[in-house]
């Protein structure tokens, strides 16, 4: 198994394309992840905070995602015990409109299957979004639809909604997450890691 991180966090193969868009900015690799850890959250991509702090889920949504999870800070930012490869380590940038661009597929071709060889102690995949449904589940479903199918996954994966406050409406409009899914979840994380 070969060690890819430094040459992750050396990578610059997007900087065309990141100075290309509104933000004009330089690749900057998180690289969250050490071989050990039982537990992988696949997300998307860093947003504009994290490309900024350098650290992943340093905002709102980590928070939400933490107590999500049960876990606190230490913990969760343990790299030998939670991974956290996102479908693309770099912030993609802003569009015109000011939206986040979508993970560049080059970063998951590249780096990711590599990636998953150094985590082949992972228990726990939690799946966030679309990409990474791609990539874990073989196909891209509605989200609610994917959620809420979690018994057929499996103690091996959840699919999770972004925990970004734009999902606030999202959680209203369904409770049976925060009532089934999140205690059978909480259990899990604490089996993986105990
Ligand atoms: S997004 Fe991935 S492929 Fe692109 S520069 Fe960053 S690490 Fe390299």
């Amino acid at each position: 198994m070969k060690d890819i991180r430094n040459d992750i966090a050396a990578c610059t193969l997007c900087a065309e394309r990141f100075a290309a868009t509104e933000t004009a900015h330089a690749p900057r690799p998180v690289v969250w992840f050490a071989p050990g850890a039982r537990i992988l959250i696949a997300g998307q991509a860093p947003g504009m905070r994290v490309h900024q702090s350098g650290r992943p889920f340093t905002d709102p949504s980590g928070d939400r995602l933490r107590d999500w999870l049960g876990l606190d800070e230490d913990t969760f930012y343990d790299r030998r015990r939670v991974a956290i490869v996102p479908m693309a380590f770099c912030f993609p940038g802003y569009d015109a409109k000011g939206s986040d661009l979508p993970p560049p597929p080059i970063c998951a071709e590249t780096w990711r299957d590599a990636a998953m060889r150094m985590l082949e102690k992972v228990d726990l995949t939690l799946v966030i979004g679309g990409y990474a449904m791609r990539y874990h589940l073989g196909r891209k479903r509605p989200v609610t639809e994917a959620v809420q199918a979690w018994r057929s996954h499996g103690e091996e994966l959840f699919v999770l909604p972004h925990p970004s406050w734009r999902n606030t409406g999202w959680l209203k409009k369904n409770p049976w997450f925060e009532r089934e899914v999140l205690p059978r979840l909480r259990a899990r994380v604490a089996e993986v890691l105990a």
